[in-house]
């Protein structure tokens, strides 16, 4: 089945039953684009030979099918795990999500070897500039490299808004370029070779995995320490995926309020209502805590979830909210 994924990367014809004499352009025809998304000739192909149009309709757009079976499975993969190699899951899909591979490997190291999530950043063109690679400042993720005009720009596509955007300088001998941060968030990087001994994970379990890990982590740090406030991360043992963060604040002679919290990162509010509006096991009384540059978003969002009795808010404003009930804010 590895192979056989694997295979799913490069072109159609090693993976075809042999026909001698006979080359058909399904041999050359890859799948994926270079960003890992479903390129739009398949869908052509799908219409024309192998899909009825109505599957088609009822599963496009086909990067979000891709996404989704890829979040479920690193979801069925968590589940397995104890509660106490969960929450290092966890934990290590925030921290270390790319890297040398003789980091990741001890990092991630009794976790290594069951997460094969893992792809090489050289078979990634779309993050290299003159054989390097530049990660994130926040997630470690490679970050995006597209030509503008002499230069190039060098974004991290989750954090760009926050001010992780740098133009790149092309170098004078073999070594890398100059690096120049453009926004408020691009502080120094170092490049790495983009080699095949330097690994990231997924694409899909970047988005699903790694980035709704930072914003936990982000919010445990903005509560932690504050008065009659109790944070627990990763607590379902039953159901790990159900929620993620539980905020308890216990004002003596008042009453417990509770937030029980799932971060979500999706790129697409619309298509992330539409992934959730027919979920099962939604909890009732969950809060969605989206960062805070989809602040405008949320009201959206929580009207494709109300009927479910489930709230949408932003990081910062449900730490506003926390601070509120304990009385950090009086
Ligand atoms: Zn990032």
């Amino acid at each position: 089945m590895k192979e056989f994924r694997q295979g799913l990367r490069g072109t159609l014809g090693p993976l075809l039953p042999p026909a001698p004499g006979r080359s058909d352009r399904f041999d050359s025809m890859k799948l994926f684009d270079v960003g890992g998304l479903v390129r739009a000739a398949v869908q052509d192909l799908c219409s024309e030979h192998l899909v009825p149009q109505t599957a088609l309709d009822q599963y496009w757009p086909w990067a979000r099918v891709r996404a989704e079976q890829e979040e479920q499975r690193l979801f069925d993969l968590m589940r397995r795990l104890t509660p106490q190699d969960y929450r290092r899951a966890r934990f290590l899909l925030g921290r270390h999500a790319a890297g040398p591979v003789r980091e990741l490997s001890r990092q991630w190291d009794r976790l290594w070897m069951r997460f094969d999530f893992f792809e090489s950043v050289a078979d990634w063109p779309w993050c290299q500039v003159d054989g390097w690679w530049y990660p994130c400042p926040i997630c470690r993720w490679p970050m995006r490299a597209v030509r503008s005009g002499a230069l190039f720009d060098v974004r991290c596509e989750a954090h760009a808004p926050r001010g992780v955007h740098y133009r790149y300088r092309l170098g004078k001998g073999s070594g890398p370029g100059e690096l120049t941060g453009t926004g408020k968030a691009a502080v120094p990087v170092t490049p790495l070779p983009a080699s095949s001994d330097h690994l990231a994970v997924s694409r899909p379990v970047w988005r699903y995995g790694t980035l709704p890990v930072l914003l936990e982590l982000h919010l445990h740090d903005k509560l932690a320490g504050l008065p009659f406030v109790d944070v627990e991360m990763w607590p379902g043992e039953q159901r790990p995926d159900e929620y993620d963060l539980h905020i308890t604040v216990t004002v003596p002679g008042r009453r417990t309020r509770h937030w029980r919290v799932d971060a979500k990162a999706w790129e697409s509010v619309v298509a992330l209502g539409k992934a959730l509006h027919d979920r099962p096991g939604l909890r009732r009384g969950l809060t969605i805590v989206l960062p805070d540059h989809q602040d405008s978003e949320r009201h959206f969002l929580g009207d494709q979830v109300a009927h479910r009795g489930v709230k949408v808010t932003t990081v910062s404003r449900l730490v506003e909210c926390v601070k509120t009930a304990c009385g950090a804010l009086r």
